[in-house]
């Protein structure tokens, strides 16, 4: 019996949601008396770097034909490094690699899957997982009868931080069939701080008017060291480029601090944004339903309340 860890990699680096990813792994692994593993698929410099996180042994897939992401080939793979180790738990980080592959995983290996966990399973009665459902409006706790249980874990529930250790780095070479996925162009992520990987996130709606006026959103953003998000309409009339719509139907973030200026607070905006840690809303409008979900609320034009958050941010950092 082990504890499996799916590590997803990012520029032949280990994503950041990994580490978490990790370090919840190990725990449970603590708590269940066994070793964490932890498996790394293609290019990858930094995986070592998981043994300060609780990893005691990381098998790494690193055959230039893994290079490329290709959910059915991962999926062979992260199965075949289960069966290996004899896992009974497999965890993934619930973001967009995670997502693809730890349904796939769940099948082909008979398991029971808890999606988007915010928290570490209680082993008191049975093995119960807490998620979040109904657009993170309730909790529910999950129990997985079967004898191999599958997790993804919402990034940024859980301490994340490095507690010292080292890992035995192996090289992992699957069996695997023919890739489903032909990758012909790569389209690096333009912004220098991604969006999935934020701690602060400044994010604005229809009520900027349009795209000409989002220079001080990302003049806050950087005074903030926050990355820039928008609603999807904003996305949708090209005024933002897709990658930035958050919600239902675009990324899931949850950050410690989410400012939304000039967004309603549509129930498919708030599935995406409202696991962030502090909500801050700026609206004019007293009534706008997003307040319900703010800690915080300006009531307030935008147009005149960001150049002075801007200023007050500058006069901070000086
Ligand atoms: P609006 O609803 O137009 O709100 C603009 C806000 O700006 C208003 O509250 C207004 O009071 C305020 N405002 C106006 N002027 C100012 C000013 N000068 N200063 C301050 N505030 C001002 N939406 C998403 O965002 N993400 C999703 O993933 C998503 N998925 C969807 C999926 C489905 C199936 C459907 C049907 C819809 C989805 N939507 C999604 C759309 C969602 O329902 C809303 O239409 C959308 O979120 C509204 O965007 P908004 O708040 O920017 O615009």
């Amino acid at each position: 019996m082990s504890v499996l860890i799916y590590a997803n990699t990012a520029n032949g680096k280990i994503h950041k949601s990994a580490f978490e990813a990790v370090a919840y792994g190990s725990k449970i692994a603590a708590d269940l008396g066994t070793n964490a593993t932890a498996i790394v698929i293609g290019a990858c410099s930094d995986a070592e770097s998981l043994g300060e996180f609780g990893a005691t042994k990381i098998l790494h897939a690193n055959d230039s034909k893994f290079n490329d992401f290709d959910p059915s080939i991962y999926t062979q793979v992260v199965v075949k490094g289960a069966e290996a180790e004899g896992a009974d738990v497999i965890i993934f980080s619930h973001d967009f690699s995670g997502k693809s592959i730890a349904p796939r995983v769940a099948a082909k290996l008979d398991a029971g899957l808890v999606s988007g966990a915010v928290d570490y399973p209680s082993t008191a009665n049975g093995f119960t997982v807490k998620k979040a459902v109904f657009s993170g409006k309730a909790f529910a706790n999950i129990t997985i009868n079967t004898d191999k249980k599958v997790i993804s874990l919402l990034p940024n529930s859980v301490d994340k931080s490095a507690k010292g250790g080292s890992a035995s780095v192996e090289t992992f070479s699957p069996e695997v069939g023919a890739a489903t996925v032909k990758v012909k162009e790569v389209i690096k992520e333009s912004a220098d701080l991604p969006l999935t990987e934020a701690e602060k996130v400044v994010s604005a709606g229809r009520g900027l008017k349009g795209p000409e006026n989002w220079g001080m959103i990302e003049d806050l953003a950087k005074e903030l060291g926050a990355a820039t998000a928008c609603s999807r309409p904003v996305a949708d009339m090209d005024w933002r480029p897709h990658h930035e719509h958050v919600g239902q139907t675009g990324v899931a973030i949850r950050p410690n601090l989410y400012i939304a200026v000039g967004i309603s607070g549509a129930i498919q905006h708030l599935a995406g944004v409202n696991q962030s840690k502090t909500i801050v809303v700026i609206n004019n409008d007293p009534e706008a339903p997003f307040f319900k979900s703010a800690n915080y609320g300006i009531v307030g034009d935008a147009f005149e309340v960001i150049p002075k958050l801007v200023e007050a941010a500058k006069a901070f950092n000086a």
